[in-house]
């Protein structure tokens, strides 16, 4: 979505709403792309405090479908940032409302997700949710498994 200082930015002392939407299907953090499941329109001011600049200021929500980092179940992530930029209206007579929370989505990302702080992941071995409960193969350790087998092996050889 682009918004146009031009023409405010010759009107010093002027103000106006500014309706913003970020209008990406999905947002991209480090190459990984996050489906965008709510993004509403937010009410910005564009000001122009001296001729020639623009002041641009508001808030944004947005929520995004991430996954938990441990069991990988959809985890809904919600951003809020906040814009407060000066603009050289003549350098750039129009922004790209876009880009600028791109970038803000970027810093205000979590470096961590996860689906509850006490999320138990998945197995190793068998790869159940183990928050469903568990499923038993931490419980036999290793090598008792592969006595077993051995076993097995053993019993198989006397009948022949
Ligand atoms: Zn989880
Ligand atoms: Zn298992």
């Amino acid at each position: 979505m682009r918004i146009d200082l031009s023409e405010l930015s010759r009107s010093p002392g002027k103000s106006r709403d500014c309706s913003i939407r970020y209008e990406r299907k999905a947002i991209d953090i480090g190459g990984t792309k996050y489906p965008v499941i709510n993004a509403g329109d937010a009410c910005f001011t564009l000001s122009c405090p001296q001729k020639g600049v623009c002041n641009l200021e508001g808030r944004y929500e947005l929520e995004a479908m991430s996954q938990c980092d441990r069991c990988l179940k959809d985890v809904p992530v919600k951003l809020s940032v906040e814009i407060s930029e000066s603009f050289n209206a003549e350098e750039t007579p129009e922004v790209d409302a876009d880009e600028l929370l791109d970038r803000e989505f970027l810093i205000e990302w979590p470096a961590k997700v996860l689906c509850d702080p006490e999320c138990k992941g998945i197995c190793q071995i068998c790869g159940k949710n183990l928050n469903d409960g568990s499923c038993g193969c931490g419980e036999i350790p290793a090598d008792l498994r592969m006595a077993a087998v051995l076993d097995l092996f053993n019993s198989q050889k006397k009948e022949v």
